[in-house]
C-alpha cells in the first residue's frame, strides 16, 4: 500500500483500545517517525482535524501526514517522541524529586500546548502524564487528541433550528484553524460515502447530494463531527447519550473534572484546566493527586480534600444532570490542598488552588497562569535541555 512504500515499520510502541502505534523509518530520508492506526471512526476524526488545526502550535505533537485505508481505519504518521510525563515522574520517584525550577519548565510547556489548544477552540479533554509526551531534547507535547467530542446531528437538533442558520455557521466558521470544507469535502468523498451522508429527509441538508453534510467548523467550544451519530452510536454507543449531548464520559478517571463527574453535558475547556491541577499536583507529589476506584470514589476524594459541594462554592450545581443521584455525607474538616501539597511553596499552592475550583469559571485560563508570577520567582523554569529525561 501506499503506507509501506513511504515506511517500514520498525516495531510497535503503544496500543490501547481504539488504535495501535508503530515506531516506523520514513524511507525517504530514514526519520524516525509513528504511525499511529485508529480503529474508530469519530476519533480518527477528532485527532486529524484537532491536529490540522494545530499545526504550527507550541508543545503539541506534529501530524505529518495520513492515510485512510480501505477498512475505514485511519493511518496518523506523527512526529516520533520517545518518552512522556509519566515516565518522568516514575522516574523522578526513584531518584526522590522533580526539582522546583524543572516543575515549572514542564508547566510553562503544558500550559503553552493547552493555550493553543484554547485559542483554536479545540478541548483536548484527556490530559494526563501520559498523554503528554516528550522529545529526546525535552521539548513536551501535547498528544492523543481522539476523545470525540459531539455528533453532528445531535448538534443540529440543539442549536441550529434551520437549514439557513447551520450554512451560515458553516461559512462563518469553517477556515478558523481547520481544514477547509473543499479540501475536507474531498477527503471524506474518496471514502465511503454511505457512512457520512446525511438523512435527507430531516431537510437538514445544505447542497444536494452526498456531500451534504461533509464540512466541519467549530463554534466556541463545540467541535462539529462531520460523522451522522447514527454511525456513532453504533461503534461507540456509551459515548453518546440519547439526547445526542456532549459526551460527560471523557478523560481517564484521576483527572477527571467534576462537571463530568457529575454528568455535565455542557462542559467547556475548563475541564483541561482541571486536569491539569491534577497533573500539577502529581508533578509536585510524585503520586497521583484523586485515584479514584470508581467515579463515586473519584468524587468522594475530591469532597475530601476541596470540601463540600455547595451552592456557594458553585453556584447552580444543584442543577447537574447527577447531582441528586450521587450524596455523600459532609465532610466537616476538609483536608485542603496544602495537606496534599506539603511544604510547598505559596505559589505552588496558589497554581493548584487556581486550577481545581469546583466552579469552571473560576478556574485560571492557561493564558492567564502563564503570567503568574510562579513563572518569575526563582528559581527560574530550567532551560529545556537541564530538564532530566528518562533514558
Ligand atoms: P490511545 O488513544 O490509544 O491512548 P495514544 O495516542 O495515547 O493512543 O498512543 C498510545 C501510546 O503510543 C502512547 O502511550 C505512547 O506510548 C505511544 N505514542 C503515541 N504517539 C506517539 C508518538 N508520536 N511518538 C512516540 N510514541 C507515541
Amino acid at each position: 500500500s501506499e503506507i509501506t512504500q513511504k515506511y517500514q515499520i520498525l516495531g510497535r510502541i503503544g496500543s490501547g483500545a481504539y488504535a495501535d502505534v508503530y515506531r516506523a523509518r520514513r524511507l525517504s530520508d530514514d526519520l524516525v517517525v509513528a504511525l499511529k492506526e485508529i480503529h474508530d471512526y469519530r476519533s480518527s476524526f477528532s485527532e486529524i482535524e484537532a491536529l490540522q488545526a494545530l499545526r504550527g502550535a507550541p508543545n503539541v505533537v506534529e501530524l505529518l501526514e495520513y492515510f485512510w485505508r480501505e477498512d475505514e481505519d485511519a493511518v496518523l504518521v506523527l512526529e516520533f517522541l520517545p518518552t512522556d510525563l509519566e515516565a518522568v515522574i516514575s522516574d523522578a520517584k526513584r531518584g526522590g524529586e522533580i526539582a522546583v525550577g524543572e516543575v515549572k519548565q514542564w508547566m510553562q510547556q503544558i500550559l503553552r500546548g493547552i493555550e493553543a489548544c484554547h485559542r483554536s477552540s479545540i478541548v483536548h479533554r484527556d490530559l494526563k502524564p501520559s498523554n503528554l509526551l516528550i522529545s529526546a531534547d525535552g521539548v513536551l507535547k501535547l498528544a492523543d487528541f481522539g476523545q470525540p467530542s459531539i455528533p453532528l446531528e445531535a448538534f443540529l437538533e440543539q442549536s441550529v433550528s434551520s437549514r439557513e442558520a447551520l450554512l451560515q455557521l458553516l461559512t462563518d466558521s469553517v477556515g478558523i484553524g481547520q481544514v477547509g470544507v473543499d479540501e475536507y469535502m474531498k477527503e471524506l468523498y474518496g471514502l465511503k460515502t454511505r457512512n457520512m451522508m446525511y438523512d435527507s429527509d430531516k431537510d437538514m441538508s445544505l447542497q444536494d447530494g452526498d456531500t451534504s453534510c461533509l464540512a466541519t467548523c467549530s463554534t466556541g467550544d463545540i467541535d462539529l463531527d462531520p460523522f451522522k451519530s447514527s454511525y456513532t452510536n453504533e461503534v461507540q454507543e456509551d459515548l453518546v447519550d440519547e439526547s445526542g449531548a456532549l459526551t460527560s464520559c471523557v478523560g481517564t478517571r484521576w483527572f477527571r473534572a467534576p462537571e463530568l463527574l457529575y454528568g455535565s453535558t455542557s462542559y467547556g475547556q475548563e475541564i483541561d484546566l482541571w486536569s491539569l491541577g491534577c497533573i500539577f499536583a502529581e508533578l509536585l507529589r510524585l503520586d497521583p493527586l484523586f485515584p479514584g476506584t470508581s467515579d463515586i470514589d473519584q468524587l468522594g476524594r475530591i469532597i475530601s480534600v476541596l470540601g463540600n459541594l455547595t451552592e456557594e462554592t458553585w453556584p447552580n450545581c444543584s442543577n447537574l444532570p447527577d447531582y441528586s443521584k450521587i450524596s455523600f455525607s459532609k465532610v466537616e474538616k476538609p483536608l485542603g490542598l496544602e495537606a496534599c501539597l506539603p511544604k510547598r511553596s505559596a505559589a505552588e499552592i496558589d497554581i493548584a488552588r487556581r486550577l481545581l475550583c469546583y466552579n469552571p469559571y473560576n478556574r485560571a485560563t492557561a493564558a492567564e497562569l502563564l503570567h503568574h508570577h510562579y513563572f518569575i520567582k526563582e528559581p527560574l523554569p530550567v532551560p529545556i535541555s537541564e530538564l532530566r529525561i528518562p533514558p
